[in-house]
Parts: C-alpha cells; sequence; structure tokens
C-alpha cells in the first residue's frame, strides 16, 4: 500500500491537490485543487449524478443554500448534540478528538521510535532509558520518562523484569511512561509527550453572521451536512416533480464541520463535499431499501476501480447508532492509515421529516393513493464524500512498476475517472507536419474528450508523464502519418494503452470511433482488428 506522503507528493507535483495559502504558510486541514485536481473530482461527482440521478426514475436532483434557517439546526438535533469530545495538550495546546487520541499516540513520531527501540533491545528498562536520554528528548520532550527517566525507571523496575512490548499492552506502557509526578496515569500527547487535558465536548458547527453588523445580524450556521437542505425541501419537491413513493432527492454541495483532528490529506477536513441521497419510502419497505443501496453503493465504488480487498461494509453496533437509526452500515476503505469511513447508509426512519414537521408547523406527508391515507414516508440515507472517494480512488489507482530497469509511477484509473482522456503528442516537434496535424487533431478529439496536446519533452518523457497522471490513451502522430518527400502519408497514428503500454496504429479518420471502443474498455477488440505492438 502507498504511503499518504506519495500521494501528497504527486497530487502537489502533478497539479492535483495543493495546500491552501500555502505562501501564507499554509491553513491546516485546507486544500485547494489544481487543474488536474479539479478535472478529476468533477469526474467523480458526475460519475456519482449521473448513475445516482440520470440513470434512475426514482431519483431527482436538488442544490439548496449553505446556509439555512437557523430553527433547520434546532430540528434536526446539531445544535444540542452534534459535537465530539476533545483533549487539548497542556503544554503545547494540540488538539485530539478524544476517540482518535490512541490511534494518534500509536502512529505518533515518537510512538514509532520508542516501538523501533523496544523491539530491538532484549532488556525493556535498557530501551526505555537508551530512548529517555536519546531520540525521546528530541521527538517527546515533555513525556514523564524524558523528563523523570529515573522516578519513571525505578517504579517500572518493581513492576516489571525481562518486559518485552507487545502491542496488546499498548495501554500498560503508556500508564507506566506518561504519568503525573504522584504516579497517576494520564494520556501523552501525540505531538511532545506532555499531558493531557480530561475531554470536553466540542460543538462542530461553524457559526457564522449573517447581517453587516454583527450585533444585529442572524446568526447561523454553515451546514455540517446537505442532507437537511433535502428535508426541509421534501414537499416542494413532492409537489414539483409529482413523484410517488418510492423516490430519492439527491444532492452534492460543500459541508462544514468544526473538526478537532483534521489530517490525513482530504480524508478529514474542516470545509468538503458531499454526496448525499435521502431516498423515501413506505414505512415497511424500509428494511429492504435499506440493503438495496448498501448493495448498489458497495457496487459502485467497485465499478469505477477500487479493487475488492481494499473495501468492505462494517455494520454499526447498536451502541454506535443514533437513537433514531434502524440500522447503518460503513462503507469502508484500505486507506494507508487504516481501514476508514468512506460512506454511511442509515435507516433513519422517519425522525427528520417528524422533526421538521414540529419545529416549523408544516406537516411533511404523503398521501398514499393505495390505503388513501396520509403517511410520513422513511428515509434511507447513503450519504458519500466526494473528497474522500476521489482520494481512495487515487490511492487504488497508484502503482509503482519497473519498466527497462527503470521505475514507472502510474495512476491506473478507470478512463471516465481519468482528468485527461487522450494525450496528442507529437514525435517530432520541428516538424510542422507533424505539429499542425497533432494539434489539428486534438482540436477534434476536445469536442468529445478532454484532451491535451504536449511537445515539451522527448516522446518516452511525455508517455511517464500522462502515466503518472493517468490518462488513458496517447496519440502519437509522426512522419508516416503525414509523409516526407520519400514516403507518401499514410493517415494513420498510434494509440497507446497506459496499463499495458500496447500500442495500434490506426486510420486518424476512425480515431473517434476507436477511441469510443477503447473507453469502453474494449482493447481486446481493438487489438484483434489492427493488430498490437508494444511500446
Ligand atoms: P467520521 O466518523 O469519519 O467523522 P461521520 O460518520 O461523521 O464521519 P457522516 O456524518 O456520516 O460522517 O458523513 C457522511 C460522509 O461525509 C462521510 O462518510 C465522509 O465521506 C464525508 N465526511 C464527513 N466528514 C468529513 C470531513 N471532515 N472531511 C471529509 N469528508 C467528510
Amino acid at each position: 500500500m502507498v504511503d499518504m506522503d506519495k500521494i501528497v507528493s504527486l497530487c502537489k507535483r502533478r497539479g492535483f491537490i495543493f495546500q491552501s495559502s500555502e505562501i501564507y504558510g499554509g491553513l491546516g486541514s485546507a486544500w485547494d485543487y489544481g487543474p488536474l485536481g479539479v478535472e478529476f473530482k468533477k469526474n467523480v461527482k458526475h460519475l456519482w449524478w449521473r448513475d445516482n440521478v440520470h440513470l434512475r426514475d426514482d431519483m431527482v436532483g436538488l442544490d439548496a443554500a449553505i446556509t439555512m434557517h437557523p430553527k433547520v439546526w434546532e430540528a434536526s438535533g446539531h445544535l444540542a448534540s452534534f459535537s465530539d469530545p476533545f483533549t487539548g495538550c497542556t503544554v503545547c495546546g494540540r488538539h485530539y478528538r478524544g476517540d482518535h487520541l490512541a490511534e494518534a499516540i500509536w502512529g505518533s513520531k515518537w510512538f514509532e521510535s520508542l516501538k523501533r527501540r523496544l523491539a530491538n533491545e532484549d532488556d525493556a528498562i535498557v530501551a526505555l532509558q537508551k530512548w529517555a536520554a536519546g531520540d525521546g528528548k528530541k521527538l517527546a520532550p515533555n513525556l514523564a520518562l524524558v523528563q523523570r527517566p529515573e522516578v519513571i525507571l525505578s517504579h517500572w523496575k518493581t513492576k516489571r523484569s525481562g518486559y518485552r512490548f507487545v502491542q496488546s499492552e499498548f495501554g500498560e506502557l503508556l500508564d507506566g511512561i506518561a504519568c503525573a509526578p504522584d504516579g497517576t496515569p494520564h494520556n501523552p500527547c501525540p505531538n511532545c509527550g506532555g499531558q493531557m487535558s480530561e475531554p470536553r465536548p466540542a460543538s462542530l458547527m461553524l457559526e457564522t453572521f449573517l447581517g453587516p453588523v454583527q450585533e444585529t445580524a442572524t446568526k447561523t450556521y454553515l451546514r455540517p451536512e446537505t442532507a437537511q437542505g433535502i428535508f426541509v425541501n421534501f414537499d416542494n419537491v413532492l409537489q414539483a416533480s409529482r413523484k410517488k413513493l418510492p423516490f430519492g432527492i439527491a444532492q452534492i454541495g460543500k459541508s462544514f464541520r468544526n473538526e478537532i483532528t483534521p489530517g490525513n490529506f482530504t480524508f478529514r477536513t474542516r470545509e468538503f463535499e458531499q454526496m448525499e441521497i435521502e431516498f423515501f419510502c413506505l414505512p415497511g419497505t424500509d428494511e429492504e431499501w435499506h440493503q438495496r443501496w448498501i448493495d448498489e453503493r458497495f457496487a459502485w465504488y467497485q465499478k469505477y476501480g477500487i479493487r475488492k480487498e481494499n473495501i468492505q461494509l462494517r455494520e454499526h453496533e447498536k451502541d454506535e447508532l443514533a437513537f433514531y437509526a434502524k440500522r447503518c452500515v460503513d462503507v469502508e476503505y484500505l486507506f494507508p492509515m487504516g481501514w476508514s469511513e468512506l460512506e454511511g447508509i442509515a435507516n433513519r426512519t422517519d425522525y427528520d421529516l417528524k422533526q421538521h414537521s414540529n419545529f416549523s408547523g408544516k406537516a411533511l406527508e404523503y398521501f398514499d393513493e393505495e390505503s388513501k391515507q396520509k403517511l410520513i414516508p422513511y428515509v434511507i440515507e447513503p450519504s458519500a464524500g466526494a473528497d474522500r472517494s476521489a482520494l481512495a480512488f487515487l490511492v487504488d489507482a497508484h502503482h509503482e512498476e519497473e519498466v527497462r530497469g527503470e521505475k514507472r509511477v502510474v495512476l491506473k484509473f478507470h478512463p471516465e475517472l481519468a482528468p485527461i482522456k487522450i494525450a496528442v503528442l507529437p514525435l517530432l516537434k520541428k516538424n510542422s507536419g507533424i505539429v499542425e496535424t497533432a494539434k489539428k487533431l486534438t482540436t477534434e478529439l476536445r469536442k468529445r474528450w478532454h484532451s491535451v496536446y504536449d511537445d515539451t519533452a522527448s516522446i518516452g518523457r511525455l508517455y511517464r508523464r500522462q502515466d503518472e497522471v493517468g490518462t488513458p490513451f496517447c496519440v502519437t502522430v509522426d512522419v508516416q502519418t503525414v509523409g516526407d518527400d520519400k514516403s507518401a502519408a499514410d493517415g494513420k497514428v498510434t494509440i497507446r494503452d497506459r496499463d499495458s503500454m500496447g500500442q495500434v496504429r490506426v486510420p486518424m479518420a476512425g480515431l473517434p470511433a476507436v477511441t469510443e471502443e477503447l473507453m469502453a474498455g474494449q482493447w481486446a477488440e481493438v487489438f484483434r482488428e489492427h493488430g498490437v505492438s508494444k511500446e
């Protein structure tokens, strides 16, 4: 599995994702999508929209405002309970989410180095001593073991001998090396080893004021999810679209959460994009619809290239479920930092529509023709993140291979996800016939696919560059295509496949038709018809 630093560096180098406000030192947890990133993320959102809205007749779309009436957040329960317990370091001031702390310590630089030291030394006391006097001083200067090694180690000696560290003793080891002067254990800071405070709740809602003068302005919030925009528009959409149950409303848009521990690149940020569906159905049919959506959404990621060994479903335990939810299943991806949520699919019962009916006084009901009764539909909510999906597709596509003794980095994107579909490359940039033909071809191809023309390096370099940004097809124009004083033009160009590096030569006029076949994954057929050679 590729590590995240490699992905971050490729994204910056090739223009997928940049640190926000980098020239001012960067803004923590905010990221900007560059020229290729914006194309790529648009493709993720387009495929989600196409498959979930355009290709179904039981779905419609919506684009609600980010700022909503403050009452919405009272009704939804966000104001009362949308918070995470957080803890802060009493020395360096870093904050962590309570339920993320153990993971952050485990993965911290200082704990990694301590683990290495403990694994390489048979005697734990010796290992702890050496570490505290060496790397510990640099990496965790505020850890009790580093600050008071004699006290801590004499305590250890009375407790344990012949100690070898194993993962299951994580808590015990921490209690031993991080404690107050009176010996009471405390949680150490993942950043500096200092003492963490007791966890307290922190609201995740980002406040904002609508109006020029703060004292008289309306205080509201940047939405923490797009879902509520759908619920409050339920009746509008129902009346306007004349949809019958079951039907769903889909929305893609920005959401904001004052996350305590943002990080892992674009996985957890304070501003992010969601792709959410609220699917309304008759009570009693909800469990079946829930299962159908779980299956569909799980298959969707695999359809666009996520390998099946890297994706799994995780059923929520009863004590994890929101009090109104009947069942919730997460789609998880094996990110470089471990299995993490990509999408949550919940059966939210009739909770949201009931809450908004009660708070607004407007009945959000449905008249069922069959039973001739008004009812409140049940809701299935597949809620995905556009940034997290994009990150998963990126990580999964990343491959390093050896080709003729050299490293080849290639993003094996599904063609529909690739930011550039076709790169047209002239074999000789000094030959005006070749250049003109290649540019004309690019103009033609652009009408149908996002294509680029590039003549800034040798052909080998250009191929590698396109591999690294995941361009599925390169089209090369050479002397044979345009002819010279020795031989007549054959009007053919070479198409090269990114993954196999196989090449076929096809007439220029037939290029759009062949590309269409290739986009649909029909390489075998194209190879058979035109014959294949290797780069
Ligand atoms: P987590 O447990 O990771 O905080 P969550 O369960 O709170 O996530 P949901 O409220 O279910 O997340 O949001 C639905 C989806 O929105 C998530 O599966 C994820 O893809 C995306 N998402 C949520 N929070 C963030 C964030 N801070 N940054 C990026 N994407 C996010």
